[in-house]
């Protein structure tokens, strides 16, 4: 038996860009026999808007929220964070495997280049896969690859398959494993569902990062 998660999704509560509730976002993936998902709302860093713990409430509020709801559903709920750091706006990197106090006790990241937010990111324990390296959109001004401070390669349900394509081909020159995402803003409105078949059943974010890092998946893009 295989536990089918959703890794990547954005939620109203904390995500500007989603459309749907936490609590849709469970409902939606527990109708389509899902067994979790980790929620991953968007964290800017580096824009110093506000104060670093109310940033990080309000992007922890959908996590929260799903996880609240998560027996109701039958559901795992883990929280995740899909973060960019300026200026390198629209360049995402999903970082799995740290709870979300982690990154409420850290606001020097807001002070970090994206090499020293990677760096501590990983060396706190998290697994960064690159969200849709080669998204190309009107906001993001260059593609930036790092090779040396990921750990996978997302496809994306939401792009293209040159982008997808693209993203397959600098994952095995690297020799970076693939992860598969939906990106899904909108629950049980996404069309295109791309998921991650685990061998165990994460847990807890700490699972979710061994599991990963031991490549105890296999991916599904339909
Ligand atoms: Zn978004
Ligand atoms: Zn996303």
């Amino acid at each position: 038996m295989k536990y089918l998660f959703e890794i990547h999704c954005h939620t109203s509560e904390s995500s500007g860009c989603a459309s749907e509730t936490a609590e849709a976002t469970v409902k939606a993936y527990s109708e389509k026999g899902y067994a979790g998902v980790v929620i991953t709302d968007h964290l800017g860093i580096g824009s110093k808007k506000d104060d670093w713990a109310e940033h990080c409430r309000r992007q922890q509020a959908g996590y929260r929220n799903a996880k609240a709801v998560a027996e109701k559903y039958g559901m795992t709920v883990l929280y995740g964070a899909e973060i960019t750091v300026r200026p390198f706006g629209g360049n995402d990197f999903l970082c799995l495997g740290l709870e979300p106090e982690w990154w409420t006790e850290h606001p020097e990241l807001e002070d970090m280049s994206l090499y020293d937010v990677l760096k501590t990111v990983r060396e706190a324990g998290a697994f960064i896969s690159h969200a849709h390296p080669f998204r190309e959109a009107n906001y993001i001004k260059s593609i930036v690859l790092v090779p040396r401070l990921i750990d996978g390669v997302e496809l994306n349900a939401n792009r293209t398959d040159f982008e997808n394509e693209r993203a397959a081909e600098y994952a095995a020159a690297y020799e970076k494993p693939l992860t598969a995402g939906s990106d899904n803003h909108t629950a049980h409105r996404q069309k295109r569902i791309f998921g991650m078949d685990f061998y165990e059943c994460p847990k807890t974010e700490k699972e979710l990062a061994e599991l990963l890092f031991a490549g105890k998946y296999d991916i599904k893009t339909e």
